[in-house]
């Protein structure tokens, strides 16, 4: 059978620290990240939480690559301290060494420079601990952090992006809004979509299953779903019908034919039609 085009481009997400395993912290990265990214129109397939650990950040990434993921989101892990290993794993999981980023590192002493101004800081000096934010797999692009001090990270890996963000929310909503958004804005796939609801009475649900299950095949990117309800011994379910395409005419005409075979297979089935105009969810 062909493959089904990918209508949809593919994010996942990896938030890493321990503190979210434990409980310590909420993981609210994760869904202000599908928020953002479910409103420019991707689709968020996977969110996955790793300890700070090398091997489980990058084993997640491999996994998150073989799925096939246009965009791999992670958050946390890229402070200055020894436990912030999320671009090891990065580096590991794209076959890449660190090295020193001369744009990182501009961009981590310009910082300092501003905090030791502003009495934040008491030097700004480059100690090792500030470099260590500087060494990013090669061919990688720093993201400037306007907020905090550790940069954000841009990295073509296999046919997937990786996008790698602080885990400090302020820091992760600046970098997402300000420098990784206007790229996706450009990069994901437009999509639209078409829905309608289709009632129908007098079929119990479990007669109109193989039915509703033979039209889900019909059309890439269709969504058929059934809520049944009962309501004095007899059958009453409303089918939601939804499609998500390139083109909205489109759309509607998939819809139409799948509404037409429904009401067929009402009809033979014995049953009625009680709406058949389309009408918001
Ligand atoms: P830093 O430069 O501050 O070290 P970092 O990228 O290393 O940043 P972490 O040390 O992993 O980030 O996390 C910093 C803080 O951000 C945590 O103590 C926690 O309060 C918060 N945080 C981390 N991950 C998340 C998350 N997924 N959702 C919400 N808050 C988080």
């Amino acid at each position: 059978m062909p493959r089904e085009p990918k209508l949809q481009t593919i994010f996942e997400i990896i938030s890493v620290g321990y503190e979210l395993l434990d409980g310590r912290v909420v993981n609210t990265n994760a869904s202000w990240l599908a928020g953002q990214i479910s409103s420019l129109g991707g689709r968020v397939s996977r969110i996955t939480v790793v300890g700070d650990d090398v091997g489980e950040i990058s084993s997640a990434i491999r996994e998150a690559m073989r799925r096939g993921a246009d965009w791999i989101i992670t958050s946390g892990g890229l402070g200055p301290t020894y436990d912030d290993m999320t671009l090891q794993g990065v580096a590991k999981a794209a076959g890449r060494r660190l090295a020193l980023n001369r744009r990182a590192l501009e961009m981590i002493k310009k910082r300092y420079e501003e905090l030791a101004r502003e009495g934040v800081v008491e030097s700004a000096e480059l100690t090792p601990p500030r470099m260590k934010m500087a060494m990013l797999p090669r061919g990688a692009k720093p993201l400037e952090n306007e907020v905090g001090t550790a940069p954000g990270v841009l990295l073509r890996a296999g046919r997937s992006w990786i996008v790698c963000l602080p885990g400090v929310p302020s820091e992760l909503q600046d970098i997402f809004l300000k420098r990784v958004k206007p790229i996706l804005e450009k990069k994901i796939k437009k999509i639209v979509s078409a829905d309608r609801w289709i009632h129908v009475k007098g079929v119990p649900e479990s007669v109109l299953a193989p039915r509703i299950d033979e039209l889900r095949t019909r059309a890439p990117g269709l969504y058929i779903k059934s809520h049944p309800d009962k309501r004095e011994g007899t059958s009453f379910i409303r089918v939601y019908l939804r499609i998500i395409g390139r083109r909205k005419q489109a759309c509607e005409r998939v819809l139409d034919e799948i509404e037409e075979k429904l009401i067929k297979a009402v009809k033979e089935l014995g049953g009625e039609i009680l709406k058949p105009e389309g009408e918001a969810g």
